[in-house]
């Protein structure tokens, strides 16, 4: 392989001092987490405002792009060659060889954007950008430039060492993860919340989960599922912290004490209340769920109101405005739609009625759930006491 390190481009607007650090610092965490699934062993260094990532030894060039290329923060990732500098003339030979072998048709327009980082280099930029452009027409006499839209931008840094690149592969955006606090994701086997979990990580946000499961209703093999989501997520996320709290004792209570037709939003209100305790002890400062206005019963925004009527912490919606083929888009390409699919049943689909309140009176949910205060909150005190944890990673 040609390459042997990488130029890492950020950039957020508006962060700048002390969060400039804590972005890159984080930044680099989170490299090094991905690239622990990269065959090879990698060194990541900040140098003035840039993140290097240089191989040390063999490494596998197609699964470090891809791992890089779930890191949030990333804008773009530049394969480069690094050469030590002996002279003007090297520099030049080492360009030619450098175009020869990534654009072996080298048909094409280009520019040269020199840049002296290193002030005792014997040229300044406009003269190197000049030079490098006559032995690149000279070595191939098909390629032309062109200063305003050049097919080939050739980047040529003079450092400690010279760095050459050309190709910017596309990053995955967002901020680095652990910039923006914890957030408190209900993740279900659906195709919906493990797309929500990942917007909110894009934005910085560290991610906890919280799972009902309803045994024997649920399977074992449905539990299983929501844990391979979380361990999907958890590739851009980094590691998440799974809360699965068992909710069939309280879903029984509901199914004999309330409404049929009300029990999705009671049961979906004492979800919310729960995964708000387990979010308060975790220091997460906020819920985030897979909620889309008018997709099913339980959420009409009659049915969001009165969802969200319970909780006292900030509920992140983020597929709020999607269409199910817009989330269905983005679950393909972060890669979870294969396992949100697969036919495994949810606590939520067992008890449904067969007309679900579509408007639901928050006067009388509220009634009915007087109906269970003999034993709701120790059950919801059992429920959380007894949870399991899992790290998926
Ligand atoms: P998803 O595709 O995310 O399962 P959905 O379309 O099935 O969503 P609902 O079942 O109404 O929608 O659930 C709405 C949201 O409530 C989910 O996106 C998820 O955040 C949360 N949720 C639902 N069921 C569970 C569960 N068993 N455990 C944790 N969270 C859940
Ligand atoms: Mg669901």
């Amino acid at each position: 392989m040609l390459f042997k390190a990488f130029l890492i481009k950020y950039g957020e607007i508006g962060i700048k001092g002390k969060n400039r650090y804590l972005f890159e610092d984080a930044l680099v965490r989170q490299i090094g987490f991905a690239l622990k699934e990269v065959e090879g062993a990698f060194s990541i260094s900040k140098e003035q405002g840039r993140i290097y990532i240089e191989a040390d030894g063999e490494y596998d060039y197609e699964e470090t792009i891809a791992a890089l290329k779930r890191v949030f923060g990333i804008v773009g990732i530049c394969p480069m060659i690094q050469i030590e500098d002996k002279g003007f003339e090297n520099l030049a030979e080492e360009v030619v060889n450098y175009i020869k072998q990534i654009y072996p048709e080298n048909q094409l327009t280009f520019k040269v954007h020199a840049r002296r980082a290193r002030k005792n280099f014997p040229m300044d930029s406009m003269t190197i950008n000049k030079e490098l452009g006559d032995r690149i027409l000279k070595a191939f006499p098909m390629m032309r430039v062109d200063v305003h839209q050049p097919e080939l931008n050739i980047y040529v840094e003079i450092r400690k060492q010279i760095h050459i690149y050309s190709e910017t592969i596309p990053g995955c955006k967002g901020m680095p993860i652990g910039t923006n606090g914890k957030g408190m994701l209900l993740l279900s086997g659906g195709i919906d919340s493990p797309v929500a979990g990942w917007m909110v990580a894009k934005r910085g946000v560290e991610i906890e989960a919280t799972y009902f499961h309803a045994p024997p209703y649920t399977s074992e093999r449905a539990k299983q599922k929501v844990i391979d989501l979380a361990t999907l997520v958890a590739r851009y996320a980094g590691p998440i912290k799974l809360h699965i709290v068992n909710f069939t004792d309280i879903q029984l209570y509901i199914y004999d004490q309330c409404p049929h037709e009300e029990l999705t939003i009671i049961m979906r209100r004492y979800m919310m209340r729960i995964a708000e305790r387990i979010a308060v002890e975790s220091g997460a400062l906020g819920l985030i769920t897979g909620e889309s206005i008018g997709q099913v019963a339980s959420q009409t925004m009659q049915s969001l109101f009165a969802t969200n009527e319970v909780c006292t912490m900030p509920v992140f919606r983020p597929v709020i405005g999607f269409d199910k083929l817009e989330i269905v888009d983005l679950a393909l390409k972060i890669q979870t739609y294969e396992t949100s699919i697969q036919p495994f049943e949810d606590c939520c689909t067992i008890f449904v009625a067969k007309h679900p309140v579509t408007k639901p009176n928050l006067k009388l949910i509220k009634r009915s759930e007087e109906k269970l205060v003999e034993k709701i909150d120790e059950m919801i005190e059992t429920a959380i006491s007894t949870r399991e944890i899992v790290i998926c990673k």
